[in-house]
């Protein structure tokens, strides 16, 4: 079967290639045929080593698609079921899934070094134990997740990442207050999540931070009141909340300079929230002065933090009233075959979400 894989960390080509197989199908395990998927920056970030993956491996981790088979004791499951990925599956039982913070559940990274695919040359890896720019994948019975039939793969594939991510951070981490202002710094496919999380939840100003311009149009179609370039975002803050800072802003780049710039922008009292998926060597300081004396709330969001189930239908429900726009978030649609030209167009920064066909 055909299957898009990095060869080796730091490349920044993938090559399509037709002698992939699935393995390791068994009980708890459940085959799907991969329908939709997106292009997310995290498959950017584990192809130039940002994120700790494997090579040889096939990215892709924001799918979805119907289930062909089943392994044993799996329950809940059956073979036709139209379901997303989940890249982070709770176990149920350990610690943090018993306090409602399934996301954190550590359960899922277990089998991370375990290939998912193979062929002649040898063992491939599936990109956070997923890894779906290919036709089929054998995951955990946790990592499939049913959807209702009015929900299209590709605004499933996307609630399966990118989506969940970003409306999670607004409503579940930082817990956006009604008629607060907001800043939100990198608006690609998470970041426009963000806002429209924020809007969803009543806040008064909307401030979308991005050096592209094509970006910051389209953080205005979903919601922001106001978007600027980061050169204009002193100014905006001056002009907006009388220079006190803004009540959140959301950093949804995943660098410390940028992480830096959003502390600053955070009036005293307010909420940093951190979105953005960042390397281990990149630091993050503040000074215990200001730490203590600012009380400025730093809260990262992992997957949008909170129940990851629970995430997903609040993302259906928001899309079915109409209240959030997800087929808009899709801007590009490529072939597999074409799947580098999609990393050309996230790297530019001119793709919210590219959907790529299998
Ligand atoms: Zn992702
Ligand atoms: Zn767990």
């Amino acid at each position: 079967m055909r299957a898009a894989i990095l060869h080796e960390t730091g490349q920044d080509k993938l090559e399509v290639v037709d002698d992939v197989e699935p393995v390791g199908f068994g009980p708890g395990k459940v085959r799907i045929r991969i329908r939709a998927t997106g292009l997310c920056h995290s498959d950017l970030s584990a192809m130039n080593g940002v994120l700790p993956q494997p090579a040889p491996f096939v990215p892709g981790h924001e799918g979805a698609g119907e289930i062909l088979d089943v392994g044993d004791g799996v329950s809940g499951l059956a073979q036709g079921d139209r379901v997303l990925m989940c890249w982070l599956p709770a176990c149920g039982s350990c610690p943090s899934c018993k306090r409602g913070q399934s996301h954190l559940c550590l359960a899922g990274f277990m089998n991370a070094g375990t290939p998912n695919f193979r062929r002649a040359g040898g063992d491939v890896f599936g990109f956070a134990g997923t890894g779906t720019f290919t036709e089929e994948v054998v995951v955990g019975a946790g990592c499939a997740v049913p959807i209702p039939d009015d929900l299209p793969y590709e605004i499933a594939a996307l609630i399966g990442c990118g989506v969940t991510t970003g409306l999670g951070a607004a409503l579940n981490t930082a817990k956006v207050e009604a008629a607060s202002s907001v800043a939100v710094i990198g608006c690609g496919g998470v970041g426009i999540s963000v806002i429209q999380g924020a809007k969803a939840c009543g806040a008064a100003e909307i401030i979308a931070v991005d050096p592209v311009p094509a970006r910051r149009e389209a953080a205005l179609r979903f919601g922001a009141t106001e978007a600027v370039a980061p050169e204009e975002f002193a100014g905006a803050k001056a002009r907006i909340t009388a220079g006190e800072g803004f009540d959140y802003v959301f950093e949804v780049v995943g660098k410390s300079a940028t992480a830096r710039t959003a502390y600053e922008m955070t009036r005293r009292g307010g909420t940093l929230c951190v979105v953005g998926a960042g390397a281990m060597d990149d630091t993050f300081q503040v000074n215990m002065f200001e730490l203590f004396f600012d009380e400025k709330q730093i809260l990262p969001s992992l997957y949008g933090g909170g129940d990851v189930l629970r995430s997903y239908e609040r993302a259906i429900a928001l899309w079915r009233a109409g209240r959030i726009d997800l087929e808009g978030l899709i801007t590009h649609r490529v072939r597999l075959a074409e799947i580098n030209e999609a990393l050309d167009q996230m790297r530019a920064g001119t793709a919210l979400r590219t959907c790529i066909e299998i």
